[in-house]
């Protein structure tokens, strides 16, 4: 199976931009704008792709919440047949919620609280991926209290040297906060082993993200094979999963996606050998293709020799830009002759607040509409209350129907949890 020509869900039919078959400025006046809007069939053939391309080994694919956690892209991508991936309590009751069984879910993230442990264990899910040697103590003891014996998985980084395109998303260097470094892996696992209320069924690594070439995936599996085999040298026959995490990257500008095919071929018979079962835990590749966020321009403007277009939507409904410094390519939904070099900015109070800087864009004017592509990974994930603006609607778009499946937000939102007359309690 090769590259193929991913499917991307936004096209243009004699100069409008369309989700599938339903124009988005129809979506724009139905529901307003700013607003996310979902292709379906995008995350479906991400999904099909991913599981095609693992055929060869028995596979899990559990999809990371923290890309996208709203409860219609969930049902979706659970329709499909994906397990979940948290990293949070909020994100387990999320998927509990959603209607993930406990046994296809798995739990991860440097930081789990106790009240979070307890949860997971509570639940039942498939595996906890553990970051350190004190997790998996407190998990043991948790257990204990409990009369029950927990499934742990440990992450181990491999310390790779990565391509990744900014430093916030590289996760699997010498140094970095996340895992057991490889050269303690074995010993914590060998503890972990020992351990009477701890079953330690996994060992995992999640590198990075936005990850467009292979050869970091194969290094990482090699590690984690490697302590596969020490361990099994030790005696340990309880291992069921080898996960290789997320990461897979997307089409932005013009980075080349990864090479699913090249995947196969090289990662696999790493996996196969194993003769465990692969775990990939994919967030962006599923959903960062598969929307766009639609804006309406409000103004344009010129200041120091710079031409401003001011849209109503900025770094409260999409932080990428700001935060990593993210390419996200603009397209006017009505297709027009004329362009100009322009930032699109947002009306957040922050310099920091744009959309695209110097960007050659449609030549739009106030009440045109932009859509702001490859937002569905870490995007309405991220939105913000700042400056008391309301997050964004999202829409679901199938086939030549569409449908709201998160609300715009309202005023009264912005303040359901301030207490108008605070209960004073005396501090001595
Ligand atoms: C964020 C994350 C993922 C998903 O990363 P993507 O780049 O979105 O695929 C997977 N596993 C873990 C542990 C993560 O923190």
């Amino acid at each position: 199976m090769g590259q193929g020509v991913l499917t991307t869900g936004f096209a243009r039919v004699q100069g409008e931009l369309y989700c599938e078959d339903v124009p988005l400025e129809r979506i724009a006046r139905h529901v307003g704008t700013p607003a996310y809007v979902y292709s379906a069939s995008t995350i479906r053939d991400r999904y099909e792709r991913m599981d095609q391309m693992l055929a060869p080994v028995p596979h899990r694919i559990h999809y990371t919440l923290k890309a996208n956690s709203s409860a219609g892209i969930l049902e979706l991508v659970r329709g499909l047949g994906a397990g979940a991936d948290v990293v949070s309590g909020g994100e387990l009751h999320r998927a509990r919620r959603a209607g993930f069984a406990p046994q296809d879910i798995i739990f991860g993230g440097v930081g789990k609280t106790r009240n979070e442990l307890a949860e997971a264990l509570d639940a039942g899910i498939l595996l906890i991926n553990a970051e350190s040697e004190a997790e998996i103590r407190d998990i043991d003891s948790l257990a204990r209290e409990r009369g029950i014996v927990a499934p742990v998985s440990i992450r181990v980084n491999p310390e790779i040297t990565l391509d990744s395109p900014h430093e916030y998303i590289k996760t699997g260097g010498r140094g970095h906060k996340f895992g057991i470094p490889h050269d303690e892996a074995l010993n914590v696992a060998l503890a972990a082993a020992e351990l009477p209320n701890v079953e330690l069924v996994g060992i995992d690594m999640h590198i990075g993200s936005q990850l467009t070439r292979i050869d970091p995936y194969r290094e990482g599996a090699e590690r984690l094979a490697s302590t596969i085999a020490a361990l099994r040298d030790h005696g340990v026959s309880s291992l069921r999963y080898l996960d290789l995490g997320g990461g897979l990257g997307v089409r932005y500008d013009s980075e080349q996606p990864p090479d699913l095919a090249r995947f196969a071929e090289l990662v696999l018979p790493v996996v196969q050998a194993t003769g465990l079962e692969l775990i990939m835990e994919p967030g962006r590749f599923l959903v960062g293709n598969a929307a766009v966020l639609l804006a309406s321009v409000l103004y344009r403007k010129r200041s120091g020799g710079k031409n401003y277009v001011v849209a109503d939507a900025g770094m409260t409904e999409l932080l990428r830009p700001s935060h990593y410094g993210a390419f996200h390519r603009i397209q006017s939904v009505q297709q027009q002759p004329q362009h100009a070099i322009v930032d699109v900015v947002g009306p957040v109070c922050e310099s920091g607040d744009f959309l695209a800087l110097d960007r050659e864009l449609e030549d739009v004017q106030p009440g045109d509409l932009l859509a702001v592509c490859d937002v569905g990974a870490y995007g309405y994930a991220m939105a913000s209350n700042y400056n008391s603006r309301l997050r964004p609607a999202e829409v679901l778009v199938d086939g030549d129907q569409f449908a709201v499946i998160t609300a715009r937000e309202q005023y009264d939102d912005l303040m359901r949890l301030e207490i108008a007359e605070p209960e004073w309690t005396r501090g001595l």
